[in-house]
């Protein structure tokens, strides 16, 4: 097989076609603080201010090797423009909702949200990495889920009690932030990512059950999924074996799941349907193990059939790159499976 461009080899892999390896695309985020100490760049900076995001996201991939470029370095974007106050953060500590300022039975959205805060910042950074990697390099980009938008806007709380006691009010939210979604996702497709990344950790099994994932959310991801014309990787994090099923008919062109679902009931369940991405253990490994462990592991997952090597989740602040770094070279060198 001829050399294939990163691009290429990430784009079919979503495709579940031939490939000579897995590829090791920018995936999650990587707020990473020993990055920031190599670039001379750092937090909050690389959130707010469009070169340090444009500089930052670019050395993941020209400095620490990974097979594309990936923005931005957190999930508050659309709260934050919508409304929510934010704790800006600190070099190691990402962006995040302050608090929750709306009431459910009162949800006004700005109808220029996209216009304001860090919304055009982001846009015009992708647009501008998207012009300076080519054509050959994949470019990552992601929106924030339904699940996570609606409790930053109301609190986890009242979110997750809505569900039993109030869900007429709460279908009324979702039907909101999935507008708000695919208004983002759309964007970002216009603004040159190749792949969107769609994250909503709130959706896991561990917090919402199967029976309300179906109820609620997976007709608002199939929404989304579906009015965004866009390969879409779906990001839960924590087990979500529970609504793989579930997920088989959502029409995401991968899955990016956590270390706490085995590969090879992911395979099982989802490997005709979508690609497999991830699930290479954030914090135990990544963060505290060893670059052996990261091999292992790494090697272990592409034996099990994951189709893009990633990280569980986004990485630690404190991740060591070497660690990283072993992941790369892990991906590079195995070429069967
Ligand atoms: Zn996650």
């Amino acid at each position: 097989m001829k050399e294939l461009s990163y691009k290429e080899r990430f784009l079919r892999s979503l495709r579940l076609e031939p490939v000579d390896r897995v590829p090791i695309p920018a995936f999650c985020t990587h707020p990473l603080v020993e990055l920031m100490e190599q670039t001379g760049l750092t937090a909050p900076d690389i959130h707010y201010k469009q070169d340090d995001m444009v500089k930052f996201a670019l050395a993941a991939y020209e400095i620490l090797g990974l097979e594309g470029v990936r923005l931005p370095t957190d999930g508050a974007f659309e709260a934050e423009a919508i409304g929510c106050p934010i704790d800006i953060g600190a070099r190691d500590r990402n962006p995040s909702v302050a608090n929750h300022p709306f009431k459910l039975n009162d949800i006004r959205i700005p109808n220029d949200f996209m216009l304001k805060e860090r919304i055009p910042i982001y846009l015009e950074a992708v647009k501008t990495v998207k012009r300076l990697v080519g054509d050959d390099i994949p470019v990552t980009a992601h929106f924030q889920g339904p699940v996570t938008m609606a409790s930053q806007l109301v609190g986890a709380e009242t979110f997750l009690l809505g569900l039993t006691d109030k869900k007429k009010e709460i279908k009324a939210l979702l039907d909101i932030v999935t507008e708000i979604c695919i208004k983002m996702g759309n964007a970002l497709n216009e603004a040159g990512a190749d792949v969107l990344q769609f994250p909503d950790g709130m959706a896991t099994s561990e917090i919402i059950s199967p029976q309300m994932f179906e109820e609620f959310v997976q007709p608002c991801f199939q929404k989304i999924l579906w009015s965004v014309p866009c390969p879409i990787v779906l990001h839960i994090c924590g087990n979500t074996t529970p609504i793989l099923p579930s997920l088989k008919e959502i029409g995401a062109a991968g899955f990016s799941f956590d270390v706490k679902v085995s590969v090879s009931d992911a395979k099982r369940i989802l490997g005709t349907e979508m690609s497999l991405i991830g699930n290479i253990s954030t914090q135990e490994t990544l963060l505290h193990g060893s670059k052996d462990d990261v091999h292992r592991e790494c090697l272990a997952a592409i034996r099990s059939g994951i189709n893009v090597l990633a990280p569980s989740c986004g990485f630690a602040p404190h991740t060591p790159l070497g660690n990283i770094k072993e992941m790369i070279n892990t991906a590079k060198i195995t070429s069967d499976r």
